[in-house]
Order: structure tokens, then C-alpha cells, then sequence
């Protein structure tokens, strides 16, 4: 049962099937999978940053024509959440690496589909320090990431992570996964693989029965991937469903994607219609997690919807932003436009 089933028949199905054991997107899947033969996975030059300590980066004039003026569209910080579990702010810059080019072809709908969950009981602790200053213009430079270990860790197309970041406690949760290969996948880093066992539990309790499909991803299979999916659909639409090396969520441990066998395991928009993806949205944040990606949110997340994607926040952090209705970019104070207006 815990078993990817063999007996699709269509070349689209194997092409998935490739993907869900091997690699899987930067979460995604578009709706046509890349198959990946071991040639097509070639290595990139990773970006590097230069480092200095003492300069927060600040809004940047380069490449400012790649991303709409418009603000950011901000959300107030509101209390609720300890300062705490801010992610600091990045201490290097880097070059621009996004090229925001794609057209908009989703079509924008009203809501994202997390629905707030029962009664936020989180009392503020502590004040919250200011709110982070955006540290680019959106779509400008790359921020490397200070602190990548922390549990509220912020990562976008501009905020990335070390690429020599392997999280220290990645271990395996136990849960029913897509596949049955013992790839690196599996694993989570150990407070977010806890958390998923019991939101895993909690849906099977509603007779609904998740799978994971793709957690931990190192640096270096983010960056063959990204590439492969380059070379197959051309940089700008592979930006809309992957992510440049030390740009994902799943680096951290702190994110898995699920799927359910009412979809064939496959990590589509078509999820969040199923019971378990509407599941998997009502209730994430009650266990600590948010779908990261919701619908109608590309200009702003820069990436598709992907109701398959949860990260994990912890519980407070998760139903504060579930509860402010907005994305963890906005939670943050910074959109990131990759679309030109
Ligand atoms: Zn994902």
C-alpha cells in the first residue's frame, strides 16, 4: 500500500512516476512532468554571494525593469507571533539571478484555498520587533539566508539558502509515502517530520489517506533538476514550478509534498480539488504547516498553485498567517512579482 503502483499507462503517468521517485519538482508538476534521463541531469555553476557581514542588503536599482513597480503588496505583521520566530535577515547579496519573465497564464482567482482554522488561541508573548525591511526590490537581487536552520526560515526567489546548507537533524517520518525506494526524499528535519505523522494521523482519523512524495531535496538535486526542467520548457516557465538551487522549500526539511491516490499520487492542481487536498487545506495549520503556494498568489509567491506543498512554520507561526488570509511572502512584508504588470 505504501507502494507506488506500477501500472500506469500513459507516457504522462511514467513521466510523473520518473519524477515522483527520483527527483520532483522544485514542487512541482506542471501538468507535463519532465522524465529525466541521467544525461539530461547536468550540473550548474551554483550561485555564490558575496558576503558582507555588516550590509543589510538594500533595495537594489538592478534589473528593477524585470519586476513591476508596484509595492509589495503588505500585509502588517500583526502580534500574535513571538519576534522570535522571524527569520533574520540575510547578510549578503548576490547578483540578480531571476529573470521574471513568463507571461501570466494562470488565471488569478479570488481566495487561496487555506481556510483559517479554529480559533487562533496564540497570545502575544513578546512584542514583535519591526517588521523585516524588504531587502530588494522584488525580483532584483538574491539574499543569502543568515540563519537557515530556523524553523520559520523565509525562503523565496530572492532569499535563498547556503549551498552548502544540509539541515543536521533530517530523519524519516513515519508516514505513507508515494513510493517505496529509500531515497533522501523521505526525510524531514525532525520537528516537521514529528508534526507530519500527526496531520497524517488526524486525516486518516477523517478516513483520508495522504502520501508524501518529495520532502528533503539537497542543493545539488535542486540545481540538476532545475536545469533539466530549463532545458525541457526554457528558463521562464521553469521558474513558474521550479526553483533555482538553494531557492526550495524542500533544502530545509521543512517541506513535503503530498498527494493521495485519488490523483495517482501525482502532485497536480488537480489535487486540490480531492477530498484530501481539501483536507490537506483546512486543516495543515491545526499541525504546524501552511500550503505555501496558494491559488491565485503566482504574482506574489512566484510560483504556480501548488496545493500539494506544505511547509512547516510550527503551529503558532502556521495559524497566524492562515489566520492573517496571506501568504508567508506577504506574512513577511515582501512580495515577490516574478510576472512583468
Ligand atoms: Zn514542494
Amino acid at each position: 500500500m505504501e507502494v507506488f503502483p506500477i501500472s500506469y499507462k500513459t507516457t504522462y503517468q511514467l513521466s510523473l512516476l520518473a519524477c515522483a521517485l527520483l527527483l520532483t519538482a522544485g514542487c512541482s508538476h506542471p501538468k507535463n512532468a519532465v522524465s529525466l534521463t541521467p544525461d539530461e541531469i547536468v550540473s550548474g555553476t551554483p550561485i555564490t554571494a558575496s558576503v558582507s557581514p555588516s550590509a543589510i542588503p538594500s533595495a537594489s536599482a538592478s534589473d528593477s525593469s524585470k519586476g513591476p513597480a508596484a509595492t509589495p503588496s503588505t500585509q502588517p505583521v500583526k502580534s500574535g507571533v513571538a519576534a522570535s520566530s522571524k527569520p533574520s535577515v540575510g547578510t549578503s547579496t548576490a547578483k540578480p539571478t531571476a529573470k521574471p519573465t513568463a507571461k501570466p497564464t494562470a488565471k488569478p482567482t479570488a481566495k487561496p484555498t487555506v481556510t483559517p482554522s479554529a480559533k487562533p488561541t496564540a497570545k502575544p508573548t513578546t512584542k514583535p520587533a519591526a517588521s523585516p525591511k524588504p531587502t530588494a526590490k522584488p525580483g532584483d537581487a538574491v539574499t543569502t539566508i543568515a540563519k537557515p536552520a530556523e524553523i520559520a526560515v523565509w525562503v523565496n526567489k530572492t532569499r535563498k539558502l547556503p549551498a552548502d546548507y544540509v539541515p543536521a537533524d533530517l530523519v524519516e517520518p513515519n508516514v505513507r509515502f508515494s513510493f517505496s525506494e529509500k531515497l533522501e526524499k523521505r526525510k524531514m528535519r525532525k520537528e516537521a517530520a514529528g508534526a507530519l505523522e500527526k496531520l497524517f494521523a488526524g486525516a486518516k482519523k477523517d478516513g483520508v489517506i495522504l502520501y508524501a512524495v518529495s520532502g528533503y531535496r539537497s542543493y545539488k538535486t535542486q540545481e540538476s533538476l532545475f536545469n533539466a526542467y530549463v532545458k525541457r520548457d526554457g528558463e521562464a516557465e521553469a521558474s513558474r514550478y521550479s526553483a533555482r538551487a538553494g531557492t526550495s522549500e524542500h533544502q530545509t526539511g521543512l517541506a513535503m509534498d503530498v498527494s493521495s491516490k485519488s490523483v495517482n499520487y501525482q502532485l497536480s492542481e488537480k489535487f486540490g480539488e480531492t477530498a484530501e487536498g481539501k483536507w490537506l487545506a483546512k486543516h495543515a495549520s491545526e499541525y504546524g504547516f501552511i500550503i505555501r503556494y496558494p491559488k491565485g498568489t503566482e504574482k506574489i509567491t512566484g510560483y504556480m498553485y501548488e496545493p500539494w506543498h506544505i511547509r512547516y512554520l510550527g503551529k503558532e507561526l502556521a495559524q497566524e498567517v492562515v489566520k492573517q488570509g496571506v501568504t508567508l511572502d506577504e506574512y513577511f512584508n515582501q512580495a515577490i512579482p516574478v510576472t512583468a504588470p
